[in-house]
C-alpha cells in the first residue's frame, strides 16, 4: 500500500502562539518553511528542523497548506496582499488563517483567494499559550467544507477541539463571542472580588465557596488566584483583549446590535491600557477596580509607612 505524502506547510508569524504550533507540526514531521518579520524568531524552529525564509513569498511557493498566526486585520492582509500568498502560493493550495482578526476582512480576503483557487479557512482559537504549547487547542473554521477536509489532520496536530463552524468568517465570528463571553465575565469576578474586598470578606474563602456555586467560572477559577495575590504576569494579555473586544464592537456596529455590556468593558480595557497594562495579563484588569475604589493609594500608603 503506498502512503500518501504529507502536505508541504507554510508557518507565518512565530509569537508566543505561533512558535509552539508550528513546533508541534514540526515534531509531527511536516516540511515546515516559516518566517516571521522578526528574523531571529525563527532560528528555534530552524534548530527544530523547520526551514526558516526570509520572506512570505519564499515560504509559501511550495506550500500546499499555509497557516499564518498573525496579531491583527493588518498584518494579515498584509500576508495575503504585499507580494504574499495572493501572488506566490500555487493554485489548490490552501490558506489557514489561525490569528483573531475581522470577519468582514476574512470574507473579503477568501473571495480574493478563491479566484485565484486557493481556498482561505479561518482557524481563530481559544487555549492560549498553555493551549499551544500542550496541543490541547479549541479551533473554530470557517470556510469551504472540503478545504476543511484537507486541513483536519493538520488542525489536529496543533489542538484537540476542532470544529467547521460554517462558511467563510463564521470562525472568526465564533470566537469574538468567546472573547466577548470571556472578557464581561473577567469584568464580573473583578467587581465581585472588590465589593467582597470592600466589606471585609476573606477573598480566597469566597472564591472556594463561589466555585462551589452557579457563579463558578473558568475566569474565576483560573484569573481568581492572581487577582487576589496582586500577580499581573501574562497569559492572554490586556492589548490581545482590547484588540478582540473593539473587533466585537466592529461587528456589533455592522450588524446593529447593541452590546452595552462589551461597550462598558471595552472602555475598562482601554482605562487599563492608559495605565500600562497592556503587556500584562486580563487578571490585571481587577487594577483598574484597585483605582476606582482607592485601594491602590491605600497600598502605597502602606508601602510609604514601611519605610
Ligand atoms: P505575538 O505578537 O506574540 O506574535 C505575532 C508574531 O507575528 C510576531 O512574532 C510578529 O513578529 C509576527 N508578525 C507580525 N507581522 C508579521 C508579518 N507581516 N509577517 C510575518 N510575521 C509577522 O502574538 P500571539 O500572542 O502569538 O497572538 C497571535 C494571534 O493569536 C493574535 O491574533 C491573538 O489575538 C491570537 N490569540 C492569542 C492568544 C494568546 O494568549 N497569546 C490566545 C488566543 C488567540
Amino acid at each position: 500500500m503506498t502512503q500518501e505524502r504529507l502536505p508541504r506547510l507554510a508557518f507565518l508569524g512565530l509569537g508566543v502562539m505561533g512558535r509552539e504550533m508550528a513546533g508541534h507540526l514540526v515534531a509531527a514531521g511536516y516540511a515546515v518553511a516559516v518566517f516571521d518579520i522578526v528574523a531571529d524568531a525563527c532560528s528555534a524552529l530552524e534548530e527544530q528542523g523547520a526551514v526558516a525564509c526570509g520572506s512570505v513569498a519564499e515560504a509559501v511557493r511550495d506550500a500546499d497548506i499555509a497557516i499564518s498566526m498573525l496579531p491583527n486585520t493588518p498584518q494579515v492582509q498584509d500576508v495575503v496582499y504585499a507580494d504574499g500568498i495572493l501572488a506566490n502560493m500555487k493554485s489548490a493550495g490552501v490558506f489557514i488563517d489561525m490569528s483573531t482578526i475581522s470577519p468582514e476582512a476574512t470574507r473579503k480576503m477568501a473571495g480574493d483567494l478563491s479566484a485565484k483557487g486557493i481556498a482561505l479557512l479561518d482557524a481563530p482559537v481559544s487555549g492560549g499559550p498553555i493551549g499551544a504549547k500542550n496541543a490541547t487547542l479549541t479551533i473554530m473554521v470557517g470556510g469551504d467544507a472540503q478545504a476543511f477536509d484537507r486541513a483536519r489532520a493538520v488542525l489536529e496536530t496543533m489542538g484537540t477541539t476542532v470544529t467547521h463552524v460554517g462558511a467563510s468568517g463564521a470562525g472568526q465570528t465564533v470566537k469574538l463571542c468567546n472573547q466577548l463571553i470571556c472578557a464581561v465575565n473577567i469584568q464580573a469576578v473583578c467587581e465581585a472580588l472588590a465589593l467582597g474586598r470592600a466589606s471585609g470578606v476573606d477573598l480566597s474563602q469566597m472564591r472556594e465557596v463561589l466555585l462551589g456555586g452557579s457563579a463558578a467560572s473558568w475566569m474565576l477559577d483560573k484569573l481568581g488566584p492572581s487577582m487576589i495575590d496582586g500577580d499581573a504576569k501574562a497569559g492572554f494579555r490586556i492589548d490581545l483583549m482590547l484588540k478582540d473586544l473593539r473587533l466585537v464592537l466592529e461587528m456589533a456596529g455592522q450588524n446593529d446590535v447593541p452590546l452595552p455590556a462589551t461597550a462598558l468593558v471595552t472602555a475598562q480595557y482601554v482605562e487599563a491600557r492608559a495605565h500600562g497594562e497592556g503587556a500584562n495579563g486580563n487578571q490585571a484588569l481587577f487594577r483598574v477596580y484597585d483605582r476606582m475604589t482607592g485601594q491602590d493609594k491605600r497600598q502605597a500608603a502602606v508601602m510609604d509607612s514601611r519605610q
